[in-house]
């Protein structure tokens, strides 16, 4: 459906080596777009370019670092003579109670999962606005909008991704960017397993609390990214959407 259609444009997606973020390049790939996998492990990677049918390069990148985030935008850029579509999806969480922190682990979280945001947004912003527009997509959590007794930084994060998100919006429409957030639900990735590893009885609760009844698989997440990577979305901005099986719905 040409609405959909995202051939020739061009997508960052960090963290999109594995997990929610290549679920999402699949999505991405498939329409059309040439999609930039930025991620630091690289074997994970080349797994991951092999799943996108050729529209898929792979460009080093960490996300807790300020150049990393401003060079990788420009790299992308450059390869591509555009950018498009920047999926801020990278994310890491660290489990103990709140009191048990040290400075040093909330920056680790709070560096990857929002400043890392924060920059690549910030260097995505002045190529798009160059030509003409473009569209941000920042992977929240329900954590942005439940508290997490054992994943404080990460949900700390994750809430103010979602105000970061609205404030670009509204900084930004008039450059014709849209930003907006997706909020997963719990989603059987690496990241999830190790939390069911940590955290006794979650996966058992998550079943049961989530009317689907199942936990969401990263395809899931492929949909949410082709619409609000395309011109389906462009009088939407500032959202936040849940991709949750009705978890947040449930009373
Ligand atoms: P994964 O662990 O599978 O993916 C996390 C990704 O982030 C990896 O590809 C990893 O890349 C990348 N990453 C982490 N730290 C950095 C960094 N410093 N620089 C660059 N890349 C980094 O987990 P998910 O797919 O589950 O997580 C993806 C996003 O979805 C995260 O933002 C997470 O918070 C969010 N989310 C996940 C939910 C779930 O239920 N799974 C629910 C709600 C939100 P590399 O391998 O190269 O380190």
């Amino acid at each position: 459906m040409p609405v959909f259609d995202l051939t020739g444009r061009v997508a960052v997606v960090t963290g999109g080596n594995g997990g929610i973020g290549l679920g999402m390049a699949k999505g991405l790939a498939a329409a059309g777009a040439n999609v930039v996998v930025a991620a630091r492990n690289a074997g994970k990677a080349e797994t991951a370019l092999a799943e996108l049918g050729g529209r898929g390069v792979f460009i080093a990148f960490d996300a807790a670092d300020e150049n990393s985030c401003r060079t990788t935008m420009a790299q992308a850029a450059e390869r591509f003579g555009r950018l498009d579509i920047l999926v801020n999806n990278a994310g890491t969480s660290i489990r103990k109670p709140p009191e048990t922190y040290t400075a040093a682990e909330w920056h680790a979280v709070l560096d990857t999962n929002l400043t890392g945001a924060f920059l690549c947004s910030q260097a995505a912003h002045s190529v798009m606005k160059r030509t003409g527009g473009g569209k941000i997509i920042n992977i929240g959590s329900m954590f942005a909008v439940f508290g997490s007794g054992y994943a404080a930084p990460y949900a700390a994060s994750k809430g103010a991704l979602v105000q970061l998100t609205k404030s670009l919006a509204v900084a930004w429409a008039g450059d014709n960017i849209q930003v907006n957030a997706v909020l997963p639900g719990w989603i059987d990735t690496e990241l999830t397993r190790d939390a069911r590893q940590q955290v006794a009885g979650l996966h058992e609760r998550v079943l049961a609390r989530t009317p689907a009844g199942r936990w969401g698989i990263p395809e899931d997440l492929a949909g949410v990214a082709v619409f609000l990577a395309s011109a389906a979305s462009d009088f939407v901005t500032g959202a936040a959407i849940p991709v949750d099986g009705g978890f947040a719905a449930m009373g």
